[in-house]
């Protein structure tokens, strides 16, 4: 098989996931990852269910899609935008997972309430501005937002992580909405108490050394 192919049956394999995880139902959330050529993505309009390695589309280093079987997700531009302006991201998830999804849609990033946040490579998880899905508006704001670190919430719309495989970038994801639901969950209970600047360098710095995580 050969390396895009394997490619192919992996952004499949993890497509599924995305809804037997429930990170996404339906056909909401798409993934990516890097190739020679560019990068692949999952298509728009087809369920998880139905994908089949010819239905992966893909878009080249100049953003183009010429000859495919289906469009991209209408989310592509993100992806396209990332994979450009991070020479360390080789693959892209996004969902709308409950909990995440939740936070953004009351404008909250979620900040260092726990010292796993520090799982994402930064001290918060950030939350771009809102702007109009498929649009170059959301696509800057998205790649504005991802400057430090590999997770963001997308304000009124959901998330997304990014990293160097497919199988670490869907893990954070599960990260992430793990920690979305500890927050809110403290939100509840009333007054978060947040960690210092100096506590989150720490756990930066041990997660650094520990290459993944604990
Ligand atoms: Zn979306």
């Amino acid at each position: 098989m050969t390396h895009d192919a394997q490619l192919r049956e992996e952004l499949i394999e993890y497509s599924q996931r995305l809804g037997s995880s429930g990170l996404s139902v339906g056909k909401s959330g798409n993934l990516s990852v890097r190739n020679t050529q560019g990068f692949l993505i999952t298509p728009s309009g087809l369920g998880y269910d139905e994908l089949q390695p010819a239905d992966i589309v893909q878009v080249d280093h100049d953003g183009r899609t010429a000859n495919q079987p289906h469009a991209p997700s209408s989310e592509w531009r993100f992806h396209y935008d990332i994979y450009c302006a991070r020479s360390d991201v080789h693959a892209i998830v996004h969902a709308h997972p409950t909990y995440s999804t939740a936070l953004a849609c009351t404008g909250r990033a979620i900040p260092a309430f726990h010292y796993m946040v520090a799982v994402t490579g930064a001290a918060e998880i950030p939350i771009a501005p809102y702007a109009l899905f498929g649009t170059q508006a959301l696509s800057d704001a998205v790649v504005s937002t991802l400057q430090n670190g590999n997770a963001c919430l997308m304000q009124n719309h959901g998330m997304l992580t990014v990293g160097a495989t497919l199988s670490s970038t869907f893990a954070l994801a599960q990260e992430v909405e793990e920690l979305a639901k500890q927050y809110c969950e403290a939100l509840k209970l009333g007054e978060v108490k947040l960690l210092s600047d100096q506590q989150m360098a720490e756990a930066l710095e041990k997660f650094k050394g520990y290459g993944q995580r604990v």
